[in-house]
């Protein structure tokens, strides 16, 4: 299918790439899968073809991490303009990074870890949010506006909230579980300024949140009452404009250790995933498709193991206990992005992926067959960690290493360390997802032994006992005076919505 759009003086033949992970029918351009956020038939949005322009190996020692930025995103969002991909990157990864290189590589011991908190909001989510709402804003048409609307068990508002905030023809609107989220993350939330944020307590869980958030995407009746020309959009990682970002650093990540003579161009390497919805590690396999030697990316979960589990007999079955874990961004049973893995090794295979996912609406499991299994298992390997083997873990590795770790990057670690039993010699890359003083009550039961009352004394006990620093911007946190959220009934979202999202647009 071929959509004509008239861009400016230029007339684009733009071909619709992106399709549906449940309809090879349902087809849209890059844009309209962004500003969209997920497919009309509940499907996310995919580019079939990953692979069919490899991105310029040969060229990536050269390459700083704006123009891997740029390379990525050309390929995988055709219908954007060089131009527009350019000032996109450069609007998002600019001074709002405490370190230049972005997402700096860190010798620790005998492997190395990627440190993706270096952003605003000191956890990995600010690489993709930092950039979504600046290619939403080149794709949104300029007679309408969008709000954003993101349910958060803490990270994801707290990055939202910072990406979008005073972004013209852009709202964002951030649901959290009232006493849910930990004190840095609520305050992080509550001292984000702009005259284009919401932010709401919602008595109940994240799942309440969640479902909530996803029955207002189909509500006819708040349509109808939003200002017209206004639409509702997603911020969570099933928008490509969130996932692709992340593919990035993947690339980065050799580039550095290139650099560093620890490998030679060509040699494969390996990478360790703290995982929750599956966007990240997922982000991983992009960057294999697209060229990058990859030989395994490994899957780490804590207790809530249901992705392990999966990996190891084919059913994905979410019946089972929840629990509320020392690394709470991946306490997760049902990890969205997966869908997406299942499209593509099974290579495009849209009528099994809507089955298997009806499956998982209706009985809560699904089981694979063994031919999908296999290939899953060739790019992929799992394991998973309790919170009695991740306090262990960051106790550890700063007593070995001194390096101080949060709750998430330690469950990648032990899964780690058991994976390389298997295979010692292949260089390992380990994601570090978060700045451990935003977990900090837990780095500092594992490594002090205890913590205070307050979060503000407990991160200064930890930075003057391991000399760590602080990034600035949980520094500067305590200085801020934080907003009162309203407090709001899972009903009550929808009105609140409608009202909200006409008042940050009254003045466009
Ligand atoms: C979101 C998050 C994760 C999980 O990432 P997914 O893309 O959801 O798999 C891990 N660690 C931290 C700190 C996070 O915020």
């Amino acid at each position: 299918m071929f959509i004509i759009e008239k861009q400016g003086t230029e007339e684009n033949l733009v071909t619709s790439l992106y399709q549906s992970t449940r309809d090879d029918q349902l087809h849209v351009s890059a844009k309209q899968a962004i500003v969209t956020g997920f497919a009309a038939d509940q499907g996310l949005f995919v580019l079939p073809d990953l692979g069919a322009n490899p991105f310029p190996l040969e060229q990536l020692a050269e390459m700083d991490y704006q123009m891997i930025a740029q390379a990525v995103l050309e390929r995988l969002l055709p219908d954007f303009s060089q131009a527009e991909i350019k000032a996109a990157i450069a609007a998002a990864y600019d001074h709002s990074f405490s370190d230049s290189q972005i997402t700096p590589l860190q010798a620790v011991g005998d492997f190395q870890v990627l440190e993706l908190f270096h952003g605003p909001t000191a956890a990995f989510k600010d690489v993709g949010l930092q950039l979504l709402p600046q290619l939403m804003q080149r794709a949104v048409a300029t007679n309408e506006q969008v709000m954003v609307l993101a349910a958060t068990s803490g990270d994801t508002g707290t990055a939202a909230l910072n990406g979008f905030r005073n972004q013209a023809q852009m709202g964002v609107s951030v649901f959290y579980p009232d006493g849910g989220v930990s004190p840095v993350q609520q305050r992080q939330m509550l001292t984000t300024t702009g005259k284009n944020t919401r932010v709401a307590a919602i008595e109940g869980n994240f799942d309440d949140a969640q479902r909530n958030v996803k029955q207002i995407f189909n509500d006819a009746k708040v349509h109808e009452q939003l200002t017209a020309g206004t639409r509702l959009s997603s911020a969570n990682s099933i928008n490509i404009g969130r996932l692709i970002p992340q593919v990035v650093y993947y690339f980065s990540a050799y580039q550095q250790l290139l650099e560093q003579g620890k490998i030679e161009l060509g040699d494969q390497i390996n990478f360790t995933v703290p995982t929750g919805n599956f966007g990240d590690v997922l982000a991983g396999f992009y960057a294999k498709q697209l060229g990058l030697p990859i030989k395994k990316l490994v899957i780490a979960c804590n207790q809530n193991n249901v992705l392990a589990d999966f990996w190891q007999t084919g059913t994905y079955d979410r019946n089972r206990p929840f629990y509320q874990t020392l690394a709470p961004s991946m306490d997760i049973q049902i990890s969205s992005n997966l869908e997406r893995l299942l499209y593509y090794e099974s290579d495009g295979d849209t009528q099994l992926v809507r089955q298997l996912m009806n499956d998982l609406d209706r009985q809560g499991k699904y089981q694979v067959p063994a031919t999908l299994l296999e290939k899953l298992r060739h790019d992929f390997a799992s394991g998973f960690t309790t919170d009695a083997e991740i306090e262990a873990t960051i106790l550890q590795v700063f007593a070995d290493d001194h390096y101080l770790m949060d709750p998430h990057t330690a469950t990648g670690y032990h899964v780690m360390r058991q994976y390389q039993q298997a295979d010692p010699d292949t260089p390992m890359v380990l994601l570090s997802t978060a700045s451990p003083y935003k977990f900090v009550d837990a780095v500092a039961d594992a490594v002090l032994g205890k913590h205070a009352a307050d979060a503000q004394a407990t991160t200064q006990q930890l930075a003057d006992y391991t000399n760590v620093p602080v990034p600035p911007a949980l520094q500067k946190l305590w200085d801020l005076t934080p907003v009162q959220a309203p407090r709001l009934q899972p009903a009550e979202m929808a009105e609140w919505v409608v009202r909200e999202t006409n008042e940050v647009f009254k003045h466009d």
